[in-house]
């Protein structure tokens, strides 16, 4: 099956009851047992529910894998990768993150014993840098947020397998339309479905999907004694949205290259952070893994000014200034102050998070309305 149908069909079947074409939802916590035991796969929704058991299936099919995992938000789901490691262990991850993902990791879980190393990317041999025997797991996002990195997710897996570690992407950028982590030869996938995977900026959810049993058990295991679980109805909020991934995120595509090309000949823009670029560092590797380049987008004005750039977000009318990304709706934001703000300015400013950078989740309006906008906003 191809992608453009997997969205549709991937993983699904019609309902047992009555045929339903659309997996109904289950809003139940428990499920009735005619002897101890006697159930028909179902005991209790922590553990499994019908309705985000069809959306596990969705998420495994088209980031082709073999199992899938969905969880309360996409930090629950990256809280349950760090669940696999002990006391002791070490994880390298890359330095421009989500601000959520550091805060979790620097926050929590360092004071459980796991060390992380926060390391560029752009060169993944400087990962081999930071390995040693306590070394556990790689953890990559890419394209990075906000600066649009490339991190070479092959040359990831071979340093991976070489010192028989764990590789783990955050696909939320990319989605699998764009590019699929697992066929490149990482473990695990890695999304907050909050973004493009839900698409209509209406559900908090997580995902993980694997290729492998063993560690799709380690991972079922960890979602059902920790609970961070989804309900029902959101499940069936993100499988809808799912059907609709491929169309979206074309238009992402093509509405975020417009607008990538129309910054970089504005006169008071500075730089414009955005893949498709052949004077990106990392546009080769880019081309290579990624189908196309996406709807983020960040760019800084001339003279770096903090009051400038947030007069720019207040001013936009159709973006609406707001954190979070990847919704039907394009919006903005400014890091520094917002999804960064809980990242030390020292730290930010070394991975390019300064005062004046504005990012952009391009939405699927009409690209010239979103110009027109723009043009007003900057001025
Ligand atoms: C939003 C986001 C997360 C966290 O997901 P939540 O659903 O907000 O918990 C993790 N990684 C990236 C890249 C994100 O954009």
């Amino acid at each position: 099956m191809k992608f453009n149908t997997k969205t549709i069909h991937g993983g699904q079947k019609h309902d047992p009851a009555y045929g339903a074409v659309m997996p109904p939802i289950y809003q139940t916590s428990t499920y009735a047992q005619s002897t101890p035991g006697g159930h028909k796969g179902f005991e209790y929704s922590r553990t499994h529910n019908p309705t985000r058991q069809a959306l596990e299936n969705a998420f495994a099919s088209i980031e082709n894998g073999n199992y899938g995992l969905a969880f309360g938000s996409g930090l629950a789901a990256i809280d349950a990768v760090i669940k696999l490691l002990e006391p002791g262990d070490e994880v390298v991850s890359t330095n421009d993150l989500y601000g959520g993902s550091y805060r979790l990791f620097t926050s929590i879980f360092k004071k459980f014993g796991i060390k992380f190393h926060f390391v560029g990317m752009e060169n993944a041999h400087n990962i081999e840098n930071y390995i040693n025997s306590n070394t556990k797991l790689i953890w990559v996002e890419t394209p990075t947020n906000p600066m649009m990195n490339i991190i070479d997710i092959k040359a990831c897996s071979q340093i991976a397998k070489k010192h028989n570690l764990l590789l783990a992407v955050d696909n939320t950028f990319a989605t699998p339309y764009l590019q699929q982590p697992l066929d490149l030869g990482a473990d695990i996938v890695m999304h907050s479905a909050t973004k493009y995977l839900g698409g209509h900026s209406d559900v908090v959810m997580g995902a993980l999907v694997v290729k492998d049993k063993d560690l799709a058990d380690k991972l079922y295991f960890i979602q059902n004694a920790s609970g961070a679980v989804c309900g029902p109805q959101d499940s069936f909020l993100v499988l809808r949205g799912i059907k609709t991934l491929h169309i979206r995120m074309q238009r992402h595509c093509e509405n975020g290259r417009a607008i990538a090309e129309y910054l970089n000949s504005h006169p008071k823009v500075e730089k414009v952070y955005w893949p498709g670029f052949e004077n990106h560092p990392n546009h080769n590797v880019a081309k290579e893994q990624m189908n196309d380049f996406g709807g983020m987008i960040s760019f800084t004005t001339k003279g770096n000014n903090f009051e400038e750039a947030i007069k720019i977000v207040e001013k936009l009318k159709i973006f609406t200034l707001a954190e979070s990304l990847g919704g039907v709706e394009s919006l903005a934001g400014h890091p520094a102050s917002m999804t960064h703000a809980s990242i030390p300015k020292e730290e930010r400013e070394k991975t390019g998070v300064v005062d004046s950078l504005i990012r952009l989740s391009v939405g699927i309006e009409d690209i010239h309305d979103l110009i027109a906008d723009l043009k007003q906003a900057i001025g």
